[in-house]
């Protein structure tokens, strides 16, 4: 599987037909240590339509004996894998922060989550089934059946780069069908890694097929070939966009796309909590989680305090090599990253917004070679800034005064995006009154905009997800079977 170049740069192979190979262009790319941006992670294959094809055959000649093998054998080996990712997590961790800049415990724990979600989708595959419908006919029976569709492809991105493509493939597998997977090209190994985990669990050729490259390269075929039956992805909403339109018109396409989530601080609200809330969920993960809280929609009498909280909780944020203990903020994940969160920063000076904390690239000492940015605070920002419109993804707050519930919600539903939204406040009838008003696919009541179980449905609204099937929990499963509906006399 890996070829040894030098001591220290591994190459590492395309998965495709139970085999490690190389890319049949020759050519390669390598992924870098956004800590560091001298440190090469690894070497990986620069593929081209040739290897996806290729892919692609595989995927298809092994469908008919999958679709054949016993749910009970794909979930021994769904657990199996679930096994090695587990046994080998602290490395697997060390990996995942090399690659993408997360810190350890949050890589550690984004490994034994995938590890979860293969259990999970192991037990819950098995019991997925369809209904019995009741008839005038004593002589007949009304089911339905659900099947799998055959081929998937996989595309997924940088920020959560194993717990993603976990929750995509393990659906894919337990219920049939066989997968052709690209990850994104700046966390290529711990993607590969899943794949490892599946082939070292027995996995058979060809169920599972893995290909690194360009977009530009292998994204087409991934998309239009007419054997793949469905495409789950999940990414930009422009690269969203354009997979849904090139997708035949027999290819179901699933789309997790961008956000630009809001949470609303109330006037009763505890404003130790929303900051708390606040910095959790826009700052974690150096504010690269498509649930990540971009804007703070705040009511007028609680503002001055709340911002003083907010400055006085980020400004103990430890920013850092995800190496080191206490490190709450790590680099940007590339340097297309960087560019981005600084020409926001500019955009939110621009446009008349006071920058009140942070917004600082850091380059010296220890900061020298990462992508690092201090996390940023706007507070005097007007709805229809771009800092309040347009996704960002990275650590910058844009803090938006109110002056009454009903203004709040009009401005956090005047986006294009519906993801996640919150809300601060300690009035029930409120709280359960926001559940209903707010265009957003995940809905809290005081708690952080991120984070979503792996047993409950995940997906937004508007321009965030396809208007079709949820990721996530037994819904999850839907995206991977078509119905089909039986009439049995006897
Ligand atoms: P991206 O869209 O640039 O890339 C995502 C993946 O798609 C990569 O593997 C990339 O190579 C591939 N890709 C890009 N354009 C493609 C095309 N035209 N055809 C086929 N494949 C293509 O996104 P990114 O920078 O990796 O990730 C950040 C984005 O992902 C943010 O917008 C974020 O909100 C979103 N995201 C959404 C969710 C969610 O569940 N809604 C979760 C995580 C990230």
């Amino acid at each position: 599987m890996i070829i040894v170049l030098t001591t220290k740069v591994v190459t590492f192979s395309n998965f495709i037909d139970g085999e490690w190979k190389e890319a049949l262009s020759g050519k390669t790319f390598v992924s870098l240590n956004p800590a560091n941006k001298d440190e090469v992670v690894g070497t990986f294959q620069a593929s081209n339509e040739k290897d996806v094809q290729l892919a692609i055959e595989a995927a298809s000649k092994a469908f008919p004996k999958w679709v054949q093998t016993a749910p009970s054998k794909r979930a021994a080996i769904l657990n199996k894998a679930a096994s090695i990712l587990e046994e080998n997590a602290d490395k697997l961790a060390k990996e995942l922060t090399r690659e993408e800049g997360k810190h350890m415990n949050d890589a550690k724990n984004e490994v034994l989550r995938s590890a979860q979600t293969l259990r999970y989708y192991a037990v819950e595959g098995q019991s997925f089934t369809g209904e019995t419908f009741p008839n005038d006919d004593p002589n007949m029976k009304v089911s339905t059946e659900r099947e799998p569709l055959g081929v998937v492809s996989v595309i997924t991105p940088w920020n959560f780069p194993i717990s993603i493509p976990a929750r995509k493939i393990a659906p894919a597998l337990i219920t049939g069908n066989t997968v052709v997977f690209k990850p994104s090209s700046d966390t290529p190994l711990i993607a590969l890694r899943l794949v490892e985990a599946l082939h070292n669990a027995g996995i058979p050729e060809g169920v599972i097929n893995f290909v690194t490259g360009k977009s530009s390269d292998v994204g087409d075929l991934l998309v239009t070939h007419p054997a793949v039956k469905a495409v789950t992805f999940t990414g930009s909403t422009a690269a969203g966009e354009d997979i849904h339109q090139k997708s035949a018109f027999t290819t179901r396409t699933q789309m997790e796309l961008g956000g630009k989530n809001p949470i609303i601080v109330m006037d009763d609200a505890d404003v130790e909590l929303a900051a708390t809330l606040t910095v959790n969920g826009g700052f974690s993960l150096t504010g690269q989680a498509c649930t990540g809280t971009s804007r703070v929609i705040v009511l007028k009498e609680v503002k001055e305090a709340y911002i003083q909280k907010l400055i006085e909780k980020t400004s103990e944020l430890k920013i850092g090599n995800g190496f080191e203990d206490g490190v709450k903020i790590g680099p940007l994940a590339n340097e297309k990253q960087l560019k981005n969160v600084l020409k926001y920063i500019e955009y939110g000076k621009e446009d008349g917004a006071t920058l009140v904390y942070g917004g600082e690239q850091l380059t010296k000492g220890e900061f020298q070679q990462g992508f690092y940015v201090q996390p940023a605070i706007f507070a005097n920002v007007t709805p229809n800034m771009r800092i309040a419109k347009e996704e960002i993804f990275g650590p910058v707050v844009a803090i938006i005064e109110v002056e009454t519930y009903e203004e709040a919600i009009a401005i956090a539903n005047d986006v294009e995006y519906g993801l996640s939204a919150s809300i601060v406040t300690n009035n029930l009838k409120l709280a359960h009154q926001f559940t209903k008003d707010i265009q957003a696919g995940t809905v809290k009541v005081n708690r952080t905009t991120t984070g979503n179980l792996i047993n409950a449905p995940f997906g937004g609204l508007k321009k965030s997800s396809t208007s079709t099937f949820r990721e996530s929990g037994r819904v999850g499963l839907e995206f991977f079977t078509q119905v089909k509906t039986v009439y049995v006399g006897y």
